[in-house]
């Protein structure tokens, strides 16, 4: 089998060029073809040796994702899914703003948190993603959007780690992935642009400080470890006090002040004035310094089986008053693509189950700064 090029950072192509006896530069032109170009045949690469050329297309590829369906809404949001065999399938989700391009990355096959409010979680787990899979997702995306808008220039600008999967359980794979985001050789985003989302891997949160510091989301839902532990089952063995304590670490090393707290609105569940209460004082306690953050409202996109209701938007708003007034910055995130049925942390089931799904979700996005 060919070696796929996507599955490497620029160290890994450098180190792999190098088992084959070449140069160092050899393998910053190639990774510049692959990624910053988006070129996946060999011969077009015009500035290689043509032996160079010839090994290429003998011992590798650049292998993308096999497309299993396209869906374009009518406000531009478009949803790839990608098949990744044996009946299992990822999603991708390009949503374009005026002033960025934002593509919703997965990272696994399923997930095994298991939140009762995700479909991805209810699937189940089926795998990790190699670095290749999720490089393919960015580098399809890319190169298609470029060639159907007949531009050179960058489309997507930002990358969220918010499909399907929790990434820092996929943390081997996940970091050169991160990195090609970030080369100035490969798609060159600054790391303000490129956010992972975790349900709160603890240590995870930690190594990634240190080996690739992108933007932090922290999916919290529940301002207290018994509802935690039921909404975000991960809670059990990650409780809140150490979550937030590794948020308050990370912020050393992120690229912004602050980190960003998702909550998904459940009705009845975690969306009560008291659970408002009970967050500020999480994040603001009395006898410590104030965590920076802010807090990102997700209205619940119901999903069959669930049992679990959307907040009314009245509960929204009231909710998103009480943390605003005690100075936390909140956002609510707005609903795009629903005629197409894409929702990031919303997307789930195998190839056959697929086709039911769609046209019954919402679609909604964060608004990244
Ligand atoms: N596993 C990671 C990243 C993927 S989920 C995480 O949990 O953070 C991305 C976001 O979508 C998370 O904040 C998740 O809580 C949210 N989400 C999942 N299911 C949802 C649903 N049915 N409605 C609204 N948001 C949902
Ligand atoms: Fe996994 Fe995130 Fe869904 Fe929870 S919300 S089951 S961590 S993908």
């Amino acid at each position: 089998m060919k070696t796929n090029l996507l599955d490497f950072d620029l160290d890994g192509l450098v180190a792999w060029c190098q088992a084959q006896g070449e140069k160092k530069f050899r393998a910053v032109q190639l990774f510049r073809w692959i990624h910053h170009k988006g070129v996946s045949d060999f011969s077009q690469m015009t500035d290689l040796a043509q032996s160079l050329r010839l090994m290429l297309q003998d011992k590798a590829e650049v292998r993308a994702l096999p497309v299993v369906t396209r869906h374009d809404s009518a406000d531009g949001t478009i949803k790839w899914m990608f098949d990744v065999g044996q009946g299992n399938a990822i999603e991708t989700v390009f949503i374009p703003e005026t002033d960025r391009g934002t593509l919703c990355v997965s990272s696994q096959a399923g997930c095994a948190v298991g939140c009762p409010f995700c479909s991805t979680g209810a699937q189940g787990f089926s795998r990790n993603l190699t670095t290749a899979e999720i490089l393919a997702q960015l580098w399809f995306a890319e190169t298609t959007l470029r060639r159907e808008l007949g531009t050179d220039e960058r489309v997507i600008s930002n990358v969220v780690m918010m499909g399907m999967g929790e990434p820092l359980q996929n943390y081997a794979a996940l970091v050169p992935a991160l990195k090609t985001m970030l080369d100035d050789h490969g798609y060159g985003m600054s790391r303000r642009r490129v956010t992972v989302s975790t349900s709160g891997v603890v240590p995870m949160i930690e190594r990634l400080s240190q080996d690739c510091p992108v933007a932090l989301a922290v999916s919290l839902h529940a301002p207290d470890d018994v509802l935690r532990d039921r909404l975000v089952p991960l809670n059990q063995k990650y409780p809140l006090a150490e979550l937030l304590n590794a948020c308050r670490e990370y912020l050393a090393y992120a690229p912004r002040d602050f980190i960003t707290f998702e909550y998904c609105m459940l009705d009845g569940v975690n969306d009560s004035d008291a659970h408002a209460r009970a967050l500020v004082s999480l994040v603001r306690p009395q006898h410590s310094e104030p965590l920076p953050c802010k807090f990102n409202l997700i209205p619940f996109n119901p999903f069959p089986a669930s049992g679990l209701l959307r907040s009314s938007p009245e509960r929204v708003k009231a909710f998103a008053a009480l943390l605003s007034e005690a100075g936390i910055v909140t956002t609510v995130r707005k609903t795009r693509g629903d005629d197409i049925a894409a929702a990031c942390g919303q997307l789930a089931g195998d190839i056959q189950d697929r086709t039911d799904i769609a046209g019954r979700r919402a679609k909604t996005i964060q608004i990244h700064a």
